[in-house]
């Protein structure tokens, strides 16, 4: 299936005086349909720019783009009417109640079937039994479920959340990714901006990492974990009864091997390339209670990829 967003060589630069920013400074990105997408960069990496070119609220300095197969320039009124946008920091009529906002956007976008609309995206976001709250009276995490309701109404094949999770407290964040699976199971594509990597992290199916302008990797994950295992190297993580000094020289003397940490109980082994059937075989005969290859988190790919 074609991927849902395709960009290629963007730039946006703004000048700020005599000094040039450059805030999306030639990126490449594909987004494939059917995925949770995680956009992570630091503050000031140029995420919210980025989306606001795909929804075609700010033109490009070069570049080119599809979203959902609609030319980010010439056609960004049919991204707008498609694509269910949630922006960073959207706010609410602060006296009107959940209901009455979403029924203000519904008028908004003219939607038909606004009465079943509200409620299904009400329902949908766990804000139904607050209908009656006042946007003022809402936790951050209701405001924030109330905003992705509003994104839902056409109900969208793509979703775009501006860091959907920020100012939300730990409950209120794993009420939102739950929330987001769901959206998944159903077959959206969910494409979210953050710069918490923990908040989001654990759903994320493909990310792009975002610093100074430029996406510095991207892909599904295993992938990009599987990338980084082979330019950074393999370390098996060895827990053993005995950690002597003659299981270091039989271990060093393999030629993949580049380090052998010895820690009390266990022996850690870094090698070139993957090594699991040489070192188990320089291990026979010793008593071993796990060997694992370890892998590389996504706190790692973040910090491996935003030097
Ligand atoms: P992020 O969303 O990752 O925090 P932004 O896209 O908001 O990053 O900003 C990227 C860079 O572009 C920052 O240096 C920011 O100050 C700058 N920037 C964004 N919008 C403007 C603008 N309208 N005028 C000048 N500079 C801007």
């Amino acid at each position: 299936m074609a991927p849902v967003i395709e960009i290629r060589n963007l730039c946006k630069y703004y000048r700020v005086g005599k000094e040039v920013i450059k805030a999306v400074d030639g990126v490449d990105l594909l987004v494939p349909n059917g995925c949770i997408f995680g956009l992570i960069g630091p503050n000031g990496a140029g995420k919210s720019t980025l989306i606001h070119l795909l929804m075609g609220i700010i033109l490009p300095n070069s570049g080119s783009g599809e979203v959902l197969g609609y030319d980010i320039v010439k056609e960004s009124i049919e991204i707008r009417k498609r694509v269910g946008f949630m922006p960073e920091g959207i706010g609410f009529y602060t006296d009107l109640t959940a209901e009455q906002n979403l029924r203000a956007v519904a008028d908004l976008i003219g939607l038909e079937d606004k009465d079943k609309r509200v409620e299904e995206c009400l329902r949908t976001v766990g804000l139904w039994n607050f209908k009656k709250l006042k946007y003022k009276e809402m936790s951050t995490g209701m405001k924030q479920r109330l905003g992705l309701a509003q994104a839902l109404l056409k109900d969208p094949q793509l979703l775009i959340l501006d860091e959907p999770t920020a100012g939300i407290d730990p409950q209120g964040a794993r009420e939102f990714r739950d929330l987001v699976k769901e959206l998944y199971k159903e077959g959206k594509t969910i494409f979210i901006s953050t710069h918490l990597l923990y908040e989001i992290g654990p759903i994320l199916t493909h990310i792009a990492i975002m610093n100074k302008g430029r996406i510095t990797v991207q892909g599904g994950i295993d992938d990009i974990k599987e990338k980084l295992l082979s330019t950074q190297g393999y370390t098996y993580e060895i827990e053993i009864r005995e950690v002597k000094q003659e299981i270091k020289e039989k271990l060093s003397s393999i030629d993949t091997v580049k380090e052998v940490i010895m820690e009390p109980s266990k022996i850690l082994v870094r090698c070139s390339e993957p090594s699991s059937s040489e070192l188990m075989s320089a291990l026979i005969g010793e008593e071993i209670y796990s060997f694992r290859l370890l892998r590389p988190s996504l706190e790692d790919v973040f910090r491996a990829y935003t030097r």
